[in-house]
């Protein structure tokens, strides 16, 4: 007896050491074959370090979601051992964060992690998709942020993934996966936010992968519905996609893409949906009766998602770069990453000629009928920096943001006569930045009046830093819409001089 007992002890020793071997890398095992009460059991390694103690992590918000989520309350049970199994003290702080008490001792920490949605419709306020779901035996959508945490004291410290999985299962992501065995994949990531940024869908793969220009993009759909899909929506994404490389010059700026999109059924006619932008990937969750009404619905959503490519990807402040996943300071340029990319989606298909005029009117008249919602005097920089706390107003930077595009844009052509606009303004800012290069966020609009015209910095001061309603009536006409204030709305004019159709044409034509 006392024999056994040794055996087990040893056995359990090595099984613990093998665990242990600490490396530079944060090295995580989540186990998505094992669910159970819909619960993932997570389990890491920490990177070597010389700290005595820490404090563990799990955001408050992600970066494009700027509601506080605090992913920590969906994690329970955390605990951490030493090299013997030996539990070592953890005191939880608050929602998001655990105090290791003795690190140097600690090479493991366990926890469980709860889905944050089940069903788009059950669920309070519709799907969240910055957080995961989990259906062991369908599919499963990983935002790491809500599985994966770091030490505040180990920002900056690279990734090591192993995920076991379901042999059937398929992983669709912008972050290049190890596929170890049947039931074993492996992803890495130089840091948190890289990994973050690259979210992950486990299904029976339903997988399209298109060209478009030099970019290799994956369409990767899952729905319970019995039919294979991703190749309708391939054809409407390539499409647009197609459109958009042409409006950006002929290059895309990203090398690799992918389009994570959940379908589930719902009972009524209705179409719900729900995204989150990446650098490298968007993931796209509808709710509707049959697929019929996806493609259509998708295209508007995958314009708008892959226009982020050049913002906040290739233009963005330093707020984004160093996002702080705890206690985020936000950027005061909201209308730039959310507001310009909204309005490139309406924008393009009338310069690509994919709609008419009529149609492009329709849709302006659309964000000025949104924009009626909300206080047209505030400041959507201080908006922007407020985020968190006034999202009571914050869906006017699709809105508001969208025109504050239209009306720049017009101004911007104003000046040039014609020969630039935002769309070579947003190209000649992702030249000077690019991924890996931050402005401060204080410099940007002495900076774009510099690349531009001196009037544009008064553009900026009335209408993005103050609160001041924009000057549609005036941009408008000069392209020979008129704006009737009274009611609000936007119509062509019956008779346009030369110069308003000439100004029109080198506008949307
Ligand atoms: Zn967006």
């Amino acid at each position: 007896m006392k024999l056994i007992i040794t055996i087990i002890t040893l056995f359990l020793l090595s099984v613990n050491l093998q665990a242990q071997v600490q490396t530079d890398q944060y090295q995580y095992k989540i186990d998505l074959l094992n669910i159970e009460n819909d619960k993932v059991s997570v389990s890491f390694t920490p990177p070597k370090n010389k700290l005595k103690s820490a404090t563990f992590v799990m955001p408050k918000l992600v970066p494009g979601y700027y509601d506080a989520m605090n992913f920590g309350q969906h994690i329970s049970e955390l605990k951490a051992f030493d090299k013997t199994g030996k539990e070592i003290g953890v005191a939880k702080q608050d929602v998001n964060t655990w105090k290791i008490a003795d690190l140097e001792h600690t090479v493991k920490i366990s926890y469980q992690v709860e889905d944050g949605w089940e069903y788009l419709v059950q669920n309070t306020g519709g799907a969240k998709s910055p957080t995961s779901m989990f259906k062991k035996d369908s599919v499963s959508i990983i935002n790491y942020n809500a599985l994966v945490g770091y030490f505040q004291e180990l920002p900056k410290t690279g990734y090591t993934v192993t995920i076991k999985k379901n042999p059937d299962f398929y992983a669709s992501s912008a972050l290049p996966f190890d596929h170890k065995n049947d039931t074993t994949d492996v992803a890495t990531a130089v840091d948190y936010r890289r990994l973050v940024d690259a979210p992950v869908m486990y299904c029976k793969p339903d997988t399209t992968w298109l060209k478009v220009g030099d970019t290799k993009v994956l369409v990767s759909f899952y729905s319970a519905a019995p039919e294979k899909y991703s190749k309708v929506l391939a054809d409407k994404i390539s499409s647009i996609l197609e459109n958009q490389r042409a409006y950006l010059g002929g290059k895309l700026p990203v090398k690799d893409y992918a389009f994570l999109i959940y379908h589930e059924s719902i009972p009524h006619n209705g179409l719900m949906g729900d995204g989150l932008e990446h650098s490298n990937s968007t993931v796209c969750l509808y709710g509707s009766k049959n697929l019929d009404r996806l493609p259509q619905a998708l295209m508007r959503v995958a314009s708008h998602e892959f226009f982020h490519v050049l913002t906040p990807l290739n233009v963005h402040s330093e707020e984004i770069q160093e996002f702080n996943f705890l206690n985020p300071v936000l950027s005061q340029h909201f209308w730039l990453y959310e507001g310009m990319t909204e309005y490139a989606t309406l924008h393009m298909p009338v310069k690509q000629h994919m709609i008419n005029l009529d149609e492009f009117v329709k849709s302006i008249n659309e964000k000025i009928d949104g924009m009626k919602k909300f206080d047209d005097t505030l400041s959507m920089t201080l908006m922007s920096k407020q985020a968190i706390e006034r999202q009571d107003q914050y869906m006017n930077i699709y809105q508001k943001g969208a025109l504050i595009g239209l009306c720049l844009d017009i101004r911007l052509r104003e000046l040039s006569n014609g020969k630039s606009g935002t769309q070579d303004l947003i190209l000649a800012l992702a030249k000077k930045y690019g991924p890996e290069r931050a402005f401060k966020d204080d410099t940007l609009f002495d900076t774009i009046t510099k690349m531009t015209h001196p009037e544009i910095r008064e553009f900026f001061s009335k209408y993005v830093e103050k609160g001041n309603p924009l000057p549609l009536k005036e941009s408008l006409q000069k392209a020979g819409l008129d704006y009737d204030e009274t009611t609000a709305t936007v119509t062509i004019a019956k008779s346009p001089s030369k110069k308003q159709v000439a100004f029109r044409k080198m506008w949307i034509d």
